[in-house]
């Protein structure tokens, strides 16, 4: 029904382009439509994207909150907005928790000596100067250390071994991150020195992957590192030979005062309710590994790229487009709690919320989370996307980590998922490099973005606030 309902509005279109001429008030069906297939077309050709992942991950590369090149971020995002024509440009100060990795190394002592890649897990403390050498305990999931009795752990390093599937929708992603938020805390409850996790990952690259972990008030805070996929297995065949296995595990991460960050804020304008706000997001901080590619430069750029392809046409739309760009979102969500308590007063206004933040696979479902009588609404842009190869999927979306304080609110939500068989690949290691961007890839999820933000700028329905809902998943 939803292709003959396009078909239906292509055959009453107009050959000449309505981008030249602007259509009388107020834009009809036939007129979104041929709009939103235009806007497609020219960012399918558009390279904006391509060139602003290219800029921020070369000219600024890592960009963890309260570095230097986080400070680097934010006038890149400055500048290049005022470069793409948007206005009422500016960054708007978030205060923020400051962590630092250092040096950091580990080595299999005995039976069989060998060398570890990996990385410190976001916030975890260091070790004592000297470092900690223990005794490994092994596990299949963070499930196992729970039921241990109180103690079994005194002395040890506890491993935790879970291998993450590989799904397209980044499900395994949420079955095995709870060994790196809430390892360590359960470790140490059972008496553990440290603990070290395979990293929650795909692929088999040796690379480590990084991320935050939360400790549990009340409970010794241990040291925590994920190691790469290869060097996990390597531990595992020799724990699962039997003899005891003795591990150095030696890091120089600490917490420092808070530092100051910042939201980084374009938009255009428009032009019939320019308080009604339909919001752009992704989030401008990076971990300090890596170049920070697909996580979350390639959202940085999609959500730019499709403010700036609605910024040029003739007539602005009838809501504002407001990108936002969070601060700190990989190690605390600083900046999106800042936005809505600043913004608490408007939220009421926000007319759709969406964030990009899962890489830049191909975009191929579509969900939200709207108000159940406004389904009928947004019901119309679902053919629109189905020439990208987008599907619809349900009304369970979540709309990006960084929606969430205003989500709580009752703002509606949108998701445009890309394809992520890939992206835990790379996701928080040195190898999330621009290298990694599939340009094509990027530019189908500009024009999905696009037809999103413009579709929800110009429809005639303002949306209804989203009732009470219980906490879904999160994806960090
Ligand atoms: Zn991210
Ligand atoms: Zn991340």
């Amino acid at each position: 029904m939803q292709k003959l309902f396009l078909a239906t509005l292509l055959a009453l279109l107009p050959s000449a382009s309505i981008l030249s001429a602007a259509p009388p008030e107020p834009a009809s069906a036939q007129d979104l439509a041929e709009l939103v297939l235009e806007l497609q077309e020219k960012a399918l050709a558009d390279s904006t994207a391509l060139e602003l992942v290219r800029s921020l991950t070369a000219e600024v590369g890592p960009r963890f909150a309260g570095t230097p090149g986080d400070r680097a971020a934010v006038e890149w995002a400055l500048a290049a907005m005022k470069r793409l024509g948007l206005e009422n440009v500016r960054a708007e100060p978030v205060t923020i928790p400051r962590w630092i990795r250092g040096e950091e190394s580990g080595r299999i002592v005995s039976p069989h000596p060998q060398d570890m890649v990996l990385l410190a897990l976001g916030g975890s403390v260091g070790t004592p100067a000297e470092g900690i050498t223990a005794e490994v305990v092994g596990f299949e999931t963070l499930e196992a250390i729970e039921g241990l009795p109180e103690g079994a752990l005194e002395g040890k390093i506890a491993f935790i071994n879970q291998t993450m599937e590989r799904a397209r929708d980044g499900s395994g992603y949420g079955q095995t991150v709870r060994s790196r938020s809430r390892g360590p805390s359960a470790a140490a409850r059972k008496g553990a020195v440290a603990l070290l996790i395979r990293s929650v990952a795909t692929g088999t690259d040796r690379f480590a992957h990084t991320g935050a972990t939360r400790y549990e008030e009340g409970v010794p805070r241990i040291p925590a590192a994920a190691l790469a996929i290869p060097d996990a297995n390597v531990l595992a065949t020799q724990l699962a030979a039997g003899s005891p296995v003795t591990f150095h595990l030696f890091l120089g991460s600490r917490r420092l005062g808070d530092g100051l960050s910042a939201n980084v804020i374009g938009e255009i304008p428009g032009r019939e309710e320019p308080d009604e706000i339909v919001l752009l997001g992704a989030h401008l901080d990076s971990w300090d590994v890596g170049q920070g590619a697909h996580d979350d430069a390639t959202g940085v750029a999609t959500v730019m790229a499709a403010a700036r392809l609605i910024g040029i046409l003739p007539r602005a739309p009838r809501r504002t487009v407001r990108v936002v760009l969070f601060a700190h979102e990989e190690f605390g969500l600083s900046g999106a709690k800042a936005y809505a308590e600043r913004y608490v007063e408007s939220l009421d206004r926000h007319q759709l919320a969406t964030e990009s933040d899962f890489g830049a696979g191909r975009i191929w479902r579509f969900a939200t989370r709207i108000h159940p009588l406004d389904l009928p609404a947004i019901e119309a842009l679902t053919p629109l996307l189905e020439p990208l190869g987008i599907e619809w999927f349900e009304n369970t979306g979540r709309g990006g980590a960084d929606l969430r304080p205003s989500r709580e609110q009752g703002v509606p939500v949108a998701d445009l998922t890309p394809d992520g068989t890939y992206y835990f690949d790379y996701h928080h290691t040195e190898n999330d490099t621009f290298d990694k961007v599939v340009p094509e890839d990027l530019a189908q999820n500009v024009a999905a973005m696009t037809s999103l933000a413009w579709f929800a700028a110009e429809m005639s329905e303002s949306l209804r606030r989203v009732p009470a809902e219980a906490k879904p998943e999160e994806r960090p």
